[in-house]
Order: structure tokens, then C-alpha cells, then sequence
């Protein structure tokens, strides 16, 4: 479904991703981990056509979209969740929702999404007609995760959902993900945190310092030895 090859990506002089190559089927969820500073938020970025690509390919669906614009990306089918807080402030939570839902025609499609949303999320229901700028970092997370799911992407980026959060809330954010997947979406997961990301992932690649040096089957890439001196030999 996503074909990336030989892809390169500099900021002035710095190389910031080297001749980089993966490749994420439909239907899958797919980890690209590493530390930080690895390259993945730059990857992510490069996908959705908010940075260029020096060098190499990215193709979707069999059509090249490097070089495009991020408006069109979306109009492909492809969403981005990037890191961070992610919701439209001066909105409710209701409206963040909706506008997760804006390329979709099928109305009581959408009305049972925002159901799943609310039953996943009680907090969300509670909250819903209150400012989404309001909502504690978690809960903003879940948010943007709820429009995740009502946007109903082909391909969702998601960049480091756990970030910052309270373990539990890694936990439920992780189910969701799950559950976005099994809706039909294929997923391409950065993060940092390895282990939660591999348990969920068919396949999992790690990147140091721009490059990919190892890939895998989901959690046996845990046990690798460049996992190892990714997060432990630093
Ligand atoms: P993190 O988890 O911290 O975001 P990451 O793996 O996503 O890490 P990137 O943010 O893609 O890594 O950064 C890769 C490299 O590119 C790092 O050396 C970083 O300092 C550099 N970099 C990132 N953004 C910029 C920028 N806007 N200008 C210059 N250098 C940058």
C-alpha cells in the first residue's frame, strides 16, 4: 500500500533521514521505533508532505505522492495524527469530532463511530459540548485519537501517541488503536516507547540516527540486538 524507497531528507545540511526503505502492507499496523532525534517524526512528515524528500520515493497505492501537496495526501486517503496536542482549541470536543468526519457521506456511519468514540472514552461524552482546549493532555490525546477514528483514513500517521501520558492511558490509547485497525485502517505507529508499540504491530522496523537498522516480526524484534543498544547501549 505504502511503498517508501531510498528516501533521504535533510534540514540545511543535517541529514536527517538516510536512504531510508520500508514498505507498509494493507491492513497492517506497522512501528517504526528508535530514540529520539532518530528520524521518525521527519519521516512521518516527509509522508504527508509537509517536509521534501532530497532524495528517493514515496508511493501510495501505486501512485507517487512525494512532491504533492499534504492537502491532496488527505484527499488520498492518508491522515496524520502528529505529536503532541492535536485539537482544534475554540472548538467542543463534539466539533473536533465532526471535523474528523468531513470527507465522509455516510451519516449513521459516523453516528455509530461517534458512539464507539464516546463508549471507549466515557470522559469524552461527559466533556462533550465543553472547549477542547479545556481537556487535560490525556484526554485531548484521546481526542485526537476519536477523530482518528471517525476520519476513517486509509493510512493513519500516528506520531507518538503515548507521549506524555500515564501508563493506563498508554494502555487505552494502544486498544484504540487496535480497534482503528480493525475498522479497516492500516497503520503507520512511530514511537519511542518500543515495547507497547511492537505488542500491537504485525511488523516493526528501528531506526538510528536516520537509518533503518534492523526490521522484524512484531514483538520478537524486541529481543534484537540493535533494540538493545537502540534503548539500552544508547
Ligand atoms: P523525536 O522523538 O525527538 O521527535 P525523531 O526520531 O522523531 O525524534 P526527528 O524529530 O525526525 O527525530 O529528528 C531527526 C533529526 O533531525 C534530529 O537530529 C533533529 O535534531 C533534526 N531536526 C528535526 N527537525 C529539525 C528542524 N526543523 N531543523 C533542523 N534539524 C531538525
Amino acid at each position: 500500500m505504502l511503498k517508501v524507497n531510498n528516501l533521504s531528507v535533510h534540514y540545511g545540511v543535517i541529514e536527517a533521514v538516510r536512504d531510508v526503505s520500508f514498505e507498509v502492507n494493507e491492513g497492517e499496523i506497522v512501528s517504526l521505533i528508535g530514540a529520539n532525534g532518530a528520524g521518525k517524526t521527519t519521516i512521518l512528515q516527509t509522508l504527508s508532505g509537509l517536509n521534501k524528500p532530497t532524495n528517493g520515493s514515496i508511493t501510495f497505492k501505486g501512485k507517487k505522492i512525494h512532491g504533492t501537496t499534504p492537502k491532496k495526501i488527505v484527499k488520498n486517503g492518508i491522515s496524520h495524527v502528529p505529536e503532541g496536542r492535536h485539537v482544534f482549541s475554540g472548538m467542543t470536543v463534539k466539533e473536533n469530532l465532526e471535523m474528523g468526519s468531513f470527507l465522509r457521506k455516510d451519516k449513521e456511519g459516523i453516528k455509530k463511530d461517534m458512539d464507539r468514540v464516546f463508549d471507549r472514552f466515557p470522559v469524552l461524552k461527559e466533556r462533550i459540548n465543553q472547549d477542547a482546549a479545556t481537556l487535560s493532555g490525556g484526554e485531548q490525546q484521546m481526542l485526537a485519537m476519536g477523530r482518528a477514528l471517525v476520519s476513517q483514513p486509509e493510512l493513519l500517521l500516528l506520531d507518538e501517541p503515548s507521549m506524555g501520558l500515564a501508563p493506563l492511558f498508554i494502555r487505552e490509547i494502544f486498544s484504540i488503536v487496535e480497534d482503528i485497525n480493525n475498522n479497516g485502517t492500516t497503520v503507520l505507529l512511530v514511537e519511542q516507547n518500543a515495547k507497547v508499540a511492537l505488542e500491537i504491530s504485525n511488523r516493526g522496523y528501528v531506526l538510528e540516527t536516520g537509518k533503518i537498522v534492523t526490521s522484524g516480526i512484531g514483538e520478537k524484534l524486541l529481543e534484537s540486538d540493535e533494540v538493545q543498544k537502540a534503548y539500552l547501549g544508547g
